[in-house]
């Protein structure tokens, strides 16, 4: 019953030692509680999130059915490098711009297995991408619509175009700008240019930046379904939607008039969304800080959510205890960028999250999210995630080939004399592993 996902929609999941070795049940940082975990060797699950308190989370690579075994995987890969190499090419051409920097490394990276494939008919998609230090979301509605909610930076755009594509994205039917911070919008620049787009949402804040005037070039430049303008909105709480039968979103934040004199603005005044489908719900909170949640409490919403994408990039202004009593999320997302100088996410955060399911973009990378008639959620990755404990009070499992720091992001070989702290240190497999989670190696290692 766990094969639902495959079944429904024709394709079939890859083998169960790939699934094992990605989701690793065990993988200190979900930190679900022993005996909720189970299936420890087992066939992927899926989560029925009506039943609290039997959650069992789970990744979920796939391979298309009647694809050559292993080669399937890596002919893709090719493929859609061959595509983004060409496309770089075309723009740099076209504008002139470097090459992200992102899409100039893919070709030493390792094909993974991908979990960025279109939604079966039916099924409604949430699709995290790793978008480094950002924020991107795409929701596929069960019906074929499709949300795009943020594309991180204007460098991530040539990238966040190819993952729409893979994901079998045709046009974006709204397309959400949380606020003008440029790792919410800038990558959404490339997006107005490469797809049709029938509305973009924007919370109409006076702002200047270069990123953000490029935007609304953009969104007024851009071309809807119908051949002519995108229709721009500007959003405020109480907007609804029902984007397909028996869906509903609903916009929470920000409220009239906009919160002023804040720490940052442009935060707190995120636009905030619910999405409720039969079986869960997710919560959008863009980059909200303290101030825009006690605004947002004011206005009483429903904020329980099944599951939360976790504002601010994780940043200890991002989540506080109340917060998170009101949502009660059993999977938290967290869009963060791997060794980013802000330090996201928070420690502070990750421990008040600790005995939730927690996906990050720098450890999982892309984090799709399906929800089908059976009302059960499933999850896949694009990235098995190094163990990495959240609980500076549980001890971490001795699997550690080499040992980072979580405050300087340097790596170190478990027998350096300089080590991190016990509550800092991070362990990780390989010093590869450590590399992917972007960690540098301290001279104990480089001197080997
Ligand atoms: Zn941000
Ligand atoms: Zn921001």
């Amino acid at each position: 019953m766990g094969f639902n996902w495959a079944m429904r929609s024709g394709i079939t999941l890859t083998n169960a030692t790939r699934f094992t070795k990605t989701q690793r049940i065990g993988d200190p940082l979900l930190q679900v509680p022993p005996a909720r975990r189970g299936n420890r060797t087992g066939a992927p699950r899926s989560v029925p999130l009506a039943k609290r308190g039997n959650l069992r989370p789970c990744s979920v690579p796939l391979a298309k059915r009647g694809e050559p075994a292993g080669g399937g995987q890596f002919t893709n890969f090719a493929r859609a490098l061959g595509t983004s190499l060409l496309t770089i090419i075309i723009l740099a051409l076209v504008a002139c711009s470097a090459p992200p920097k992102r899409t100039a490394t893919a070709p030493t990276a390792p094909a993974s297995p991908t979990a960025l494939e279109p939604a079966p008919q039916g099924v409604l998609q949430v699709a995290f991408l790793d978008v480094g230090q950002g924020d991107s979301a795409l929701i596929t509605f069960p019906n074929g619509k499709t949300m795009l909610i943020d594309g991180g930076e204007t460098s991530e755009g040539v990238a966040l175009v190819g993952k729409l594509r893979r994901l079998g994205v045709k046009q974006i039917d709204w397309l959400v700008a949380t606020h003008p911070h440029s790792d919410h919008i800038g990558g959404l620049i490339q997006v107005l240019k490469a797809f049709p787009v029938a509305e973009v949402w924007d919370i109409g804040m006076p702002f200047e930046s270069p990123v953000y005037r490029d935007f609304l070039l953009a969104a007024r430049g851009a071309r809807s379904p119908d051949g002519k303008r995108p229709k721009f909105r500007v959003v405020r709480r109480g907007l609804t939607l029902e984007p397909a039968p028996n869906v509903r979103l609903s916009v929470l934040a920000p409220s009239d008039p906009l919160l002023k004199g804040t720490r940052s603005d442009p935060n707190n005044n995120s636009i905030v969304m619910r999405l409720d489908a039969p079986g869960g719900s997710f919560l959008f909170t863009g980059d909200l800080e303290r101030e825009g949640r006690a605004r947002l409490y004011a206005t009483r919403p429903n904020l329980r959510a099944d599951v939360l994408k976790v504002a601010h990039h994780g940043a200890e202004n991002g989540t506080d205890r109340a917060f998170l009593s009101r949502v009660n999320p059993t999977v938290a997302v967290i869009p963060v960028g791997a060794g980013n100088r802000y330090g996201h996410p928070h420690r502070e955060t990750l421990a008040l999250l600790q005995g939730r399911r927690v996906y990050r973009t720098d450890l999982h990378g892309d984090i799709v999210m399906r929800l089908g008639a059976d009302k059960k959620l499933q999850i896949a990755t694009t990235r098995a995630a190094p163990a990495q404990p959240t609980a500076p009070t549980k001890p971490a499992p001795a699997v550690g080939v080499v040992i980072g720091n979580r405050n300087t992001k340097v790596y170190h070989r478990p027998d350096c004399r300089s080590l991190p702290k016990p509550q800092n240190q991070v362990r990780f497999r390989s010093a590869q592993e450590a590399e992917q989670a972007g960690y540098r190696p301290h001279a104990c290692v480089q001197g080997e």
